[in-house]
């Protein structure tokens, strides 16, 4: 089994999800008291939430690529962002290290393509939303085409992610807000809806959504899984 790096705490509610799902994953594939081979660099929420609203990308590429590195250095095989919005600096972290790098549009994409989706809807960060970082890859790569909510909608969209979930803070209120816009994205043509932002999975379950879920967070925590577990037998599904 090959070790798995994950950049996290961004927020670290989420990397906690990864850390639960790759171990799961990993207990899926192999069985008995298997787990998935990891290292996680996490780093500080406050610094890179401070540098995001300042748009210094520049110096959060400078950071993720240091976490990359600590990462490589300490024996991982395969480096995941842990994050949709910090996608943006990808390119920094791919410069700085040798070992592969597990894109989160890529998952994503190749399930989307999979279930036949053309038009999909995206909730994420405003950065995620507005920037053509994550909406590009989507559809120069995978030839999706993605409709993001309206201006009011992402700030509603965006301010629940920081002030909310971030903090581990899930309430109903926000989740019937979040099924509102993605009905909006339905009636506009969306066929189905990607959580493009790591903890939205904490607020939407398949079942609370009029269109069907692709969870980033899910998704690329699979697919690191098959990666490093890539010619191993197979003990059964999930649960
Ligand atoms: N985890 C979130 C995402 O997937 C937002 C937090 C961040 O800004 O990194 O975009």
């Amino acid at each position: 089994m090959k070790t798995i790096g994950v950049i996290g705490g961004m927020s670290w509610e989420s990397s906690a999800e990864y850390y639960r799902l790759l171990n799961r994953y990993a207990k899926a594939r192999l069985g008995g008291h298997h787990n998935a081979r990891s290292l996680m660099a996490t780093v500080d929420f406050a610094d890179i939430e401070a540098l995001q609203r300042a748009g210094d990308w520049d110096a959060l590429g400078v950071q993720m690529a240091q976490a990359a590195t600590q990462l490589e250095r300490g024996g991982a095989d395969l480096v995941l962002l842990a994050t949709n919005t910090m996608h943006r600096v990808c390119a920094s972290i791919e410069a700085a290290i040798a070992i592969p790098f597990l894109h989160i549009a890529d998952p994503t994409g190749d399930a989307l393509r999979a279930a036949g989706v053309t038009r999909v809807g995206l909730l994420g960060t405003r950065y995620t939303m507005e920037q053509d970082f994550y909406v590009g890859r989507l559809r120069s790569v995978h030839g999706i085409e993605a409709l993001v909510p309206d201006e009011r909608e992402r700030m509603d969209v965006h301010r629940i992610i920081y002030d909310e979930l971030c903090h581990g803070v899930v309430k109903a209120e926000s989740r019937g807000m979040y099924q509102r816009v993605i009905e909006a994205l339905a009636a506009r043509g969306a066929q189905a809806v990607i959580l493009g932002c790591t903890e939205i999975t904490l607020l939407i379950k398949p079942e609370d959504s009029a269109l069907p879920v692709f969870d980033t967070t899910a998704l690329h925590a699979q697919a690191a899984v098959d990666w490093a577990l890539e010619g191993q037998g197979h003990q059964g599904d999930l649960a």
